[in-house]
């Protein structure tokens, strides 16, 4: 891939956000408006990585990022769509002589489904590995990656337009982020549509994230507060064990139900073959905050609903999360 020169932003039919509700994706939202790019040019998109209502399966993800997502877009005015694979990371996981689940959005209020046709027959019914390879690590192109791009390809809103897809990736997450390039033409380019993609917050370093939440007094995901330093899934594969004891203290059902499929598999999530149990016992409670908050961190985390009122903080603090390193997983 080369890199391109990006359009005036009011060149573009459609501007879209990767949204996950994590700090380095609402920074390229803090930016964009910045910029002065109008709310209703832009859009967030968000891939439920535990899948739809109708098909949900609560396994991996904190509860309140839907909610937390679309009080963000309620918030500055901004559409935001919802993407996922049927039965979401449970059903990919257990996935036993079959092809991958369908793909669905939701738009304006209206479900729509996009087959799998095509593909192989597979079985899974072992963990993603932790692995930077995506094609070990399946749980990023099958619930995330594939899901954006497929909806993207056959949405009729989207077809002969330019478009502009906006992730919050940046260098100093790691080794392999380090060779991205801030722009470039996105996968789903192609001859009757053009489709850049737009990092930029590439070189951006964390202390930059945050400076964009203080300026606003904007509350950050609830797992920041709670000592995670990303947002990405609850349950992430690349959990460390203080993140997989902070779990098991604060949800405790939801770690047993982990536990529970661990051994319904015979397959550790951890490559290293270490129980979740084994690897939460050597880790600790540190990370959580020590005051009398932490309840209602927690209540709001674990909560379906969270409205935009208690976006804007009387007073910034910085979450128990920031600069805690880049512990947690890479999408
Ligand atoms: S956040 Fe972790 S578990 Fe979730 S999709 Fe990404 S790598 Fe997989």
């Amino acid at each position: 891939m080369k890199k391109v020169e990006l359009l005036p932003f009011q060149e573009y039919d459609h501007i879209i956000i990767s949204e996950s509700g994590g700090k380095d994706s609402m920074a390229c939202l803090f930016y964009l408006l910045d910029l002065g790019v109008p709310p209703s040019k832009l859009e967030l998109w968000h891939q439920s990585v535990d899948g739809g209502k109708e098909d949900h399966v609560e396994l991996m993800d904190w509860p309140v990022t839907e909610s937390y997502v679309e009080a963000v877009g309620n918030h500055f005015g901004i559409k935001t769509s919802f993407q996922w694979r049927s039965g979401g990371f449970f059903n990919e996981l257990m996935r036993k002589d079959s092809l991958t689940g369908d793909v669905y959005y939701c738009d304006d209020g209206e479900i729509f489904r996009l087959p799998t046709k095509g593909g192989k027959k597979n079985t899974r019914l072992m963990w993603p590995a932790m692995s930077p390879d995506l094609r070990k690590r399946y749980c990023s192109p099958y619930l995330k990656i594939d899901v954006f791009r497929r909806v993207l390809n056959n949405h009729p809103r989207y077809k002969e337009k330019k478009i502009l897809v906006v992730t919050g990736e940046r260098r100093e997450e790691s080794s392999n982020r380090a060779k991205y390039l801030e722009t470039e033409l996105h996968t789903c380019n192609s001859k009757k549509r053009l489709v850049h993609a737009w990092r930029p917050v590439i070189d951006w370093n964390e202390q930059q994230i945050w400076d964009q939440y203080e300026k606003r007094r904007f509350l950050p995901h609830p797992a920041y507060l709670l000592g995670w330093n990303r947002t990405s899934c609850f349950g992430c594969i690349f959990s460390t064990a203080d993140l997989w004891a902070m779990m098991r203290e604060i949800a405790p059902e939801r770690f047993a139900k982990l536990v529970s499929i661990e051994k319904q598999l015979n397959h550790t999530i951890d490559t290293k073959r270490i129980s979740l149990e084994e690897k939460a016992n050597l880790g600790g409670l540190d990370g959580l905050p020590k005051d009398n908050r932490l309840s209602k961190w927690v209540n709001m985390a674990l909560s379906h609903t969270f409205t935009s009122e208690d976006l804007i903080m009387n007073k910034w603090e910085s979450p128990a999360g920031a600069f805690r390193g880049n512990v947690g997983g890479p999408c």
